[in-house]
């Protein structure tokens, strides 16, 4: 059987300046060094602003921090005339191990099309990067097809280029329970993250299947995380508001305690 490593990531969002990242991060450390945390045992990554990276890696780097980290968004290109945007090449300057591509808040706010998530997977991937890839369903999407028949398909549009062995994790985040303070149940994050398997399976292959991490998220706290945790398919979880509490961080963290 494949040990997958669970994940528990903090998305910041547009929240916390480089001064704020820098006091949260210290504190997030010292926190879970008090509690021992083994971080080889359940990973630990935050994905602050683009402005707070270079802080995070100068603290991460003096304090020789296990703590992984990682932008929220890339641009699909190298370099250029793109203003405003931030490329893979960047991020793995600033020695980040994930970033997020596919973000609901992207995907619908920003109107990006499954072809640019791919094309974002694609490049962070090339560049070392592994892509966390979000996938999820509206409360519309509710009405016209079953739960998993949207994440499933945008999973397959961000996987076209991925092959056996190449790293990357899906996030399930069913954008109705995004922010809503009302988390899916365990037993449909299950449904969904198994259907989300078999479709890295079909699409990359088994072994690949076996080895990726598929987390939850939406509106997971210290007090739901246990239940999501025990779902076979559900290697982690995706918190944005919790994620912002130090203490609420470290308990969700150490959910086996
Ligand atoms: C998110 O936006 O990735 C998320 C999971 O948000 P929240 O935990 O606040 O629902």
């Amino acid at each position: 059987e494949t040990r997958r490593t669970p994940l528990i990531a903090g998305n910041w969002k547009m929240n916390f300046d480089h001064l704020q990242a820098i006091a949260f991060v210290q504190k997030l450390a010292w926190t879970l060094k008090d509690a021992q945390h083994d971080y080889d045992d359940v990973e630990v990554a935050v994905f602050p602003p683009f402005t707070d990276l270079r802080s995070v890696q100068t603290l991460v780097q003096a304090d020789k921090l296990q703590l992984k980290y990682g932008g929220q968004d890339v641009s699909t290109h190298a370099a250029g005339a793109y203003t405003g945007e931030i490329s893979a090449g960047f991020l793995k300057k600033l020695d980040c191990d994930y970033v997020i591509v596919g973000h609901s808040e992207r995907r619908y706010r920003h109107v990006e099309s499954d072809e640019t998530i791919a094309a974002k997977a694609k490049a962070a991937k090339e560049t070392g990067l592994v892509p966390l890839i979000c996938v999820g369903e509206t409360a519309k999407d509710l009405e016209r097809h079953e739960p998993s028949a949207v994440p499933a398909n945008q999973l397959r549009g961000a996987l076209i280029d991925f092959k056996p062995g190449d790293e990357f994790v899906v996030a399930y985040e069913p954008v109705w329970a995004i922010g809503a303070g009302a988390a899916a149940t365990a037993e449909q994050a299950q449904n969904v993250a198994s259907v989300l398997r078999d479709v890295v399976r079909q699409v990359v292959g088994d072994e690949t299947a076996a080895t990726t991490r598929i987390l939850y998220g939406g509106s997971v706290k210290s007090d739901n995380i246990v239940g999501f945790m025990k779902c076979p398919d559900v290697d982690g979880v995706l918190v944005g508001g919790a994620s912002l509490d130090v203490d609420e961080f470290a308990a969700i963290v150490r959910y086996k305690k």
